[in-house]
């Protein structure tokens, strides 16, 4: 969390206990359920609904301190994204740009998430830019991911959350052949199942920008304004 002050570096990728539980007031005040890709492959019409989506990357084991129990205390659920090179490990990726290196979960970790009603998610193998490795390799690192967390949690990895937002070329054909369903990124010119736009909500987020953060002017906003962001 970035009250922490050994994770100070990890802003805006990390928030304060208190930036996680003003949301989770809001979302529970204004009556959101959250849902999991999961549901929506059961029921098509469950993010037509006052829903949202809330995504965790990298799964820090810290997770399990602070945010999971209080998730668990209001029966929200979140989907987790799991670089698996380095289940057990590190965000080394942050480390080599001088962030704080902070431990990963396990796969008994995600056994857990899954025993907790969470869903797991891919998150490439190695945590790396996809838009920038060549085909093959784009290949490995979304087939790769899938198949070991399977065999890890048993069940069926529905969705991926692209490393940095960086979605590379032919994303739609290669997802789908991997078994994908759908993929969030950040920014994205075209919003479709294998490349959902993502917002992060981070400590400078108030009620007030959260409820624009929600709003469909926000998501049309988005869709001029993304083309723009593009990594
Ligand atoms: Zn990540």
């Amino acid at each position: 969390m970035s009250d922490d002050p050994l994770h100070e570096s990890l802003k805006p990728y990390s928030i304060s206990h208190k930036s996680f539980l003003q949301l989770l007031d809001y979302l529970e005040e204004h009556q959101y359920h959250t849902i999991c890709f999961d549901d929506i492959v059961k029921n098509k019409n469950a993010a037509k609904q006052k829903t949202v989506i809330l995504t965790f990357d990298d799964c820090p084991k810290h997770l399990f301190d602070f945010a999971i129990p209080e998730l668990q205390k209001r029966k929200m659920k979140a989907v987790f994204y799991m670089p698996t090179a380095h289940l057990g490990g590190y965000n080394d990726w942050d480390a080599a740009e001088g962030r704080t290196r902070v431990d990963l979960m396990n796969e008994d970790d995600l056994k857990e998430l899954n025993r907790l009603g969470m869903e797991t998610g891919a998150h490439s193998h190695h945590h790396i830019h996809l838009k920038k490795v060549d085909e093959k390799t784009v290949e490995f690192e979304v087939k790769e991911s899938k198949q070991l967390l399977e065999l890890i949690i048993g069940k069926e990895v529905i969705s991926f959350a692209y490393p940095f937002g960086s979605v590379p070329k032919n994303y739609k054909q290669i997802l789908t052949a991997a078994g994908y369903r759908f993929a969030i990124s950040i920014y994205t010119p075209f919003e479709n199942d294998l490349s959902i736009r993502r917002f992060i909500y981070h400590d400078g987020d108030t009620t007030e920008t959260l409820h624009k953060k929600l709003s469909f002017f926000y998501r049309c906003y988005r869709i001029v304004r993304d083309p723009f962001k593009m990594y």
